[in-house]
């Protein structure tokens, strides 16, 4: 980022070099990463290249995940999960989507302990943790009625 920023004209021809590059050697039918051998069918890069980057990107996913950040976007993430919500969330949306299911956002109700009056619906455990800290409820003097898939539900609000 620094050095963009101290010297952003050589940023920019580097880019437009490596551009030119790439796109020359999609032009010649080459893989564009390596330009030595022609790629796999339907894709820019050859199979070596491939199993390269898949390879990198496993050893990226480990060494997140024994970190404790989410292994998508290298954010930290909840104890017990290997992402972190925003991509939780996003994948949740993605698999929606690609199954054809449409996206019914989930609902946390509170209601308090023996009472059939909710207090409040919430879309996300955050916002449930936040609303117990705000109205100082004890998590044990409430009932948290949830409809997300149990990977969601994970008890982490108190
Ligand atoms: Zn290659
Ligand atoms: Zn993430």
């Amino acid at each position: 980022m620094d050095k963009r920023k101290a010297r952003p004209g050589y940023h920019k021809k580097w880019r437009e070099k490596v551009k030119k590059r790439y796109w020359g050697r999609v032009a010649a039918g080459l893989c564009a990463k390596c330009g030595k051998t022609p790629p796999d069918p339907n894709r820019r890069e050859c199979a070596s290249c491939n199993a390269r980057a898949r390879a990198r990107e496993r050893a990226r996913k480990k060494t997140r995940k024994a970190q404790g950040l989410c292994v998508d976007c290298g954010r930290p993430s909840a104890p017990g999960f290997a992402t972190c919500a925003p991509c939780r969330e996003n994948k949740r949306h993605y698999d929606a989507k690609r199954s054809g299911h449409a996206v019914y956002p989930a609902t946390y109700t509170v209601y308090l302990r023996d009472s059939d009056d909710p207090l409040g619906r919430f879309e996300t455990r955050e916002d449930v943790a936040l609303f117990l800290a705000f109205g100082r409820l004890d998590r044990d003097a409430v009932e948290v009625i949830t409809d997300a898939p149990p990977i969601l539900a994970y008890t982490g609000c108190n």
